[in-house]
């Protein structure tokens, strides 16, 4: 079936794409500017802007902080930059001797490993605030080269609808000036916040919440994380390659209770292998200031002592004080907007996407949600968010990259299918490089042999988990991984050799 799109001024276009309906609502039919106001700048608010204007629109997108959002500004790009230097410091420590690499100065401390390279954290830390800044920029610059308008300041939805469909939106600036702006459509990008613990309130000097990291001139010599989820996993990796004695405190039996637990096995050995100290089944209860030192104690009394603490706990859906559930916003208990698959809230003409949905929280979602909502409202082609296809990544060392359908999914019986692993230490590559931790896991559909997920864990972990990406975006066999040429040597060339191995198993009738 051919479907045809019709913009807000009529216009035919982009034919033969698929779209879901036309679901913009009379006043966009009407209005040959749609006007559509975006609260919040992070991927989930500027991508939709993006979209918006290139499609017609007339966008505004109003943030409190600037435009990238927590995404740029504290979270994922900070981190990721952080997490180049410590990437450099552990490939070079963990692989220099077999290498054949000489330094000049081994002598190892009296109680660290031995370390040959070392970091000026201060130095590090300017880099990674630059580079934030500059990413937020260049945003803001591309937002408004497409013809958005960016405006600073905090937006609140106004209660009520008028007859056209249209709401309102105030925009308070920092001085307390106030706009307020119509919009045929709103779409809240909020983000999300640190979660707290009553008694473990950050000082932002010594205990600090992963936004208040980047301040610290010097290295923490012992560092307790407390959280040993997506987050409190990368810090603690990257500031023990760093150089700091880590502490990593773990409510759970193993680190990155929610990934795959074969992966999440590999790092936790390999954390332990180069020093930190993992404590599972330990909940934190407090942390607090003891002159130069934090003392945390734990649930069932004991106590740990570092000269830091990073709290690492979980996010809090920024959706307070935004005017939502007065404008018929619908929240789910945790204080997340519902939506739909195309990004609908539960008010008409109000649209979310990103971290204050908790539907995943991911840029990359957050972005993909935006752009829905808009292609939606503004009547172009759209498919339903696919949460099945998302690709995501631990970014520690090895990384742990993902697709698809997870061994939980496989184990609770939410899907039949077969897998196989295959540990990168009989990739030649990997041999080369002195690789040895690490393995590539496919998930494929017993009969047809298509692949459904994929599990990899190595060193850029996050660049080969593309083609498993492709395959399970595009209902690829395993036949067709299995044949196409991989480089020898490569990183690769497992994941064709764990497809050709799901193929013989296949064809042998297992
Ligand atoms: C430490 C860390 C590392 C991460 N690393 C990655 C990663 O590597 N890859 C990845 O995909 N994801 C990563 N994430 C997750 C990712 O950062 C989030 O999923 C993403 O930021 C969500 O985008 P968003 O658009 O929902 O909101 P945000 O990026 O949180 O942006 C929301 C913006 O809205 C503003 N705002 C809030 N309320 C208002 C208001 N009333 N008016 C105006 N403005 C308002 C906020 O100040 C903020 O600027 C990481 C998260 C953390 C905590």
């Amino acid at each position: 079936m051919e479907y045809v799109l019709h913009l807000p001024g009529g216009d035919p276009r982009t034919p033969g794409r698929k779209r879901a309906g036309w679901a913009g609502n009379e006043s966009a039919r009407r209005n040959p500017l749609t006007r559509i106001v975006i609260i919040g700048g992070g991927p989930g608010g500027y991508e939709a802007a993006l979209v918006g204007a290139q499609l017609g629109a007339e966008v505004t997108v109003v943030d409190c902080d600037g435009l990238g959002g927590a995404s740029v500004l504290t979270d994922c790009v900070p981190s990721k930059t952080l997490i180049a230097t410590a990437e450099v410091m552990t490939t070079f420590d963990s692989s220099y001797e077999e290498l054949g690499i000489i330094v000049e100065d081994d002598t190892p401390h009296i109680d660290r490993p031995a370390r040959v390279v070392g970091v000026d954290l201060g130095k590090v830390n300017r880099r990674v605030k630059r580079l934030a800044l500059a990413q937020s920029h260049d945003i803001t610059a591309s937002v408004t080269r497409a013809g958005g308008r960016v405006m600073r300041g905090r937006g609140r939805l106004e209660p009520g609808q008028a007859v056209d469909g249209s709401r309102k939106v105030t925009v308070t600036a920092a001085d307390g000036s106030e706009e307020t702006l119509t919009a045929d459509a709103v779409l809240i990008a909020t983000g999300a916040h640190p979660r707290e613990i009553p008694d473990a309130q950050p000082d932002g000097e010594r205990i600090l919440n992963w936004t208040q990291v980047y301040d610290l001139d010097e290295l923490p010599e012992e560092l307790i994380v407390v959280g040993s989820g997506v987050t409190g996993a990368e810090f603690a990796g990257a500031y023990q390659a760093l150089g700091s004695r880590v502490t990593l405190v773990s409510s759970r039996d193993r680190v990155l209770p929610g990934e795959d637990p074969d992966a999440a096995a590999v790092l936790e050995d390999v954390f332990r292998r180069r020093g930190m100290n993992v404590m599972s089944r330990s909940r934190a209860a407090s942390a607090k200031r003891v002159g130069d030192r934090v003392e945390v104690t734990l649930s069932d009394g004991r106590t740990i002592s570092g000269t830091h603490c990073l709290m690492a706990v979980g996010s809090i859906p920024n959706t307070e004080g935004v005017g939502l559930e007065e404008a018929g916003v619908k929240l789910k208990d945790s204080g997340h907007i519902w939506t739909d698959k195309v990004s609908r809230t539960s008010a008409p003409g109000v649209y979310a996407a990103g971290d204050c949905t908790g539907v995943f929280a991911l840029a990359s979602v957050a972005a993909m949600q935006g752009r829905i909502a808009m292609y939606h409202f503004l009547g172009d082609a759209v498919a339903p968010l696919n949460l099945k296809t998302v690709s995501a990544n631990v970014f520690t060392d090895p990384e742990i990259a993902t697709v698809g359908y997870s061994q939980a999914d496989v184990d609770n019986g939410k899907i039949d299918a077969r897998v196989v692993k295959l540990p990168l230490l009989r990739n030649p590559r990997a041999k080369m490089q002195g690789i040895r931790d690490g393995f590539v896991k496919l998930f494929c559909r017993p009969g047809t042999g298509i692949v459904v997920g994929g599990v990899v864990v190595s060193p850029r972990a996050s660049e080969l988990i593309h083609p498993i990406s492709i395959a399970v975006d595009n209902n690829l066999t395993v036949e067709q991984i299995a044949s196409a040429f991989t480089v020898y040597p490569s990183l690769s060339g497992s994941i064709a050799e764990v497809a050709r191995q799901l193929h013989t198993r296949k064809s042998a009738g297992e």
